[in-house]
């Protein structure tokens, strides 16, 4: 056997025992960042190690640092564990290191990521002919559909971004709404369009923008050159813009109309769901990410931009050396060196088929429901969203109760609840988006906060 293969035989043993622990390990670290850096720093050794030996010694040691994102009780943020197939998937990826950005050097996994964009367009009911850019997240996803975005409505202003720059630009503006992702601003911020660019729509009690206030800020612009950013899902509530009202009057407007779909895309699957995101089709661009509601691993999410010209006009890659076939991935993101980070999201489809991902979907709803069902009979327990999708909030009377409650579960290890702000009280937020939780798992964590909450009540 050479070094390889017992380093890979090494790393499968590693894996599988790490797999193993998920169900009964804490979900939340033992070890912080600075025992962690104890466990694994030090000087850099003069001499290396064979490399199975390097792969033990590193699983080793990271142990107690690992957070069970995986399992089937974590439910901070919105995150999302893996499925068998593009967790394994993803080994290959690894393996056959092809530089997935062009069609000439790597078809293989090129076809394979343009067959799972194909496939995600389907699923999530966009027009066929959107081109679907791999990135590493919602986050680079927002930012590469506002750049097409702010390219596009400027040239329709005939302003030439690509020749002319942005000095003495029309100033463009961006309507949000107030419950936006933050990676929106952050997105704004890499593209030159600052918070007072910025126009912020009202919304309701759930975070869903207000129809009534968007007509107002599209007044408020006037004249310029318009970009309206709705969402799909917000992290807290789980809500959804009203899509069918909101994306006729940006378009009436002249607006570009992109949607952060980050995980509430995945709704538009399920046809018991698939209400949620009526009208999403009729935007320009989309976000959506596949490491959370699709369950591959990070990092994966994709830039789709209904008129593939409109992403090429940003991103087309030049330089004489590199091998052209037309349309090359690199032709969409700001990448040109990168993994194959599309090819789990074809494993991921070709191993739940539609029938699957409808079901995956249903069934973090399913649970949302049940662990919303369980909370309400803990007395001092006050759900504060309405469950139509896969998030749940609560809170205690007392916004120290709950704090002390949200570092109390993560202490006593049964599951994972992340913690925030909403109207100005202090919340807890459970999102589900494993595939792996069951019934069970569900009873374990209301049988953990049944025990808790008396304790940290008033504590
Ligand atoms: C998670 C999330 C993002 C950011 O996604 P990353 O995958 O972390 O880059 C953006 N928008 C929404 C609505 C999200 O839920």
């Amino acid at each position: 056997m050479d070094e390889r293969e017992r380093a890979l035989q090494a790393a499968h043993a590693a894996a599988s025992e790490f797999l193993a622990t998920l169900p009964e390990r804490p979900v939340w670290p033992r070890a912080g960042l600075e025992g962690m850096l104890q466990r694994v720093g030090g000087p850099l050794p003069e001499q290396g190690r064979p490399a199975d030996e390097v792969v033990r010694e590193l699983a080793e040691r990271a142990d107690p640092g690992l957070v069970a994102i995986p399992g089937a009780r974590f439910f901070g943020f919105v995150i999302g564990a893996t499925l068998p197939a593009p967790l394994a998937a993803d080994w290959l990826v690894s393996t056959w290191d092809q530089n997935s950005g062009s069609s000439t050097l790597t078809p293989a996994t090129v076809a394979l990521e343009q067959v799972a964009g194909e496939w995600i367009l389907d699923l999530l009911g966009l027009p066929a002919t959107a081109s679907v850019g791999f990135v590493t997240g919602a986050q680079v996803s927002n930012f590469v559909c506002l750049a097409a975005a702010r390219a596009a409505v400027l040239r329709r202003r005939g302003w030439d971004l690509g020749r002319q720059g942005l000095h003495g630009a029309p100033r463009v503006r961006l309507v949000v709404g107030a419950h936006r992702h933050g990676s929106v601003d952050r997105a704004a911020r890499f593209l030159g369009i600052g918070q007072d660019d910025l126009v912020v729509a009202a919304a309701d009690e759930e975070g869903r923008m207000l129809p009534a206030a968007l007509g107002r800020a599209l007044e408020d612009c006037g004249d310029d050159p318009l970009v309206v950013c709705l969402q799909a899902g917000e992290v807290h509530t789980g809500a959804f813009d009203p899509f069918t009202e909101l994306v006729p009057l940006a378009r009436a407007a002249g607006a570009w109309v992109h949607i952060d779909g980050a995980f509430g895309a995945w709704a538009a699957t399920s046809p018991a769901l698939a209400h949620l995101t009526a009208g999403m089709d009729g935007a320009d661009s989309w976000t959506t990410d596949a490491h959370k509601t699709l369950n591959v691993p990070y990092d994966c999410g994709m830039a789709i931009v209904r008129d593939p010209a409109d992403s090429i006009a940003v991103f087309r890659t030049g330089g004489d050396y590199l091998m052209y076939s037309g349309l090359d991935p690199w032709d969409l993101t700001p990448e040109l060196s990168r993994r194959a980070r599309g090819v789990p999201v074809w494993a991921a489809l070709r191993s739940l088929g539609r029938a699957g991902v409808a079901d995956l979907v249903e069934r973090m709803h399913r649970n949302a429901l049940a662990l919303e069902r369980g909370l309400r009979d803990i007395p001092g327990v006050t759900i504060m969203n309405q469950v139509d999708y896969t998030q749940v909030m609560f809170r205690l009377e007392d916004d120290a109760d709950t704090r002390a409650l949200g570092a109390a579960i993560l202490e006593e290890g049964t599951a994972a609840v992340t913690g925030a702000e909403w109207a100005g009280r202090a919340v807890l937020r459970c999102a589900m988006s494993s595939w792996s939780t069951q019934e069970s798992d569900i009873r374990r964590t209301l049988e953990a906060f049944a025990r808790l909450v008396p304790l940290t009540r008033g504590s």
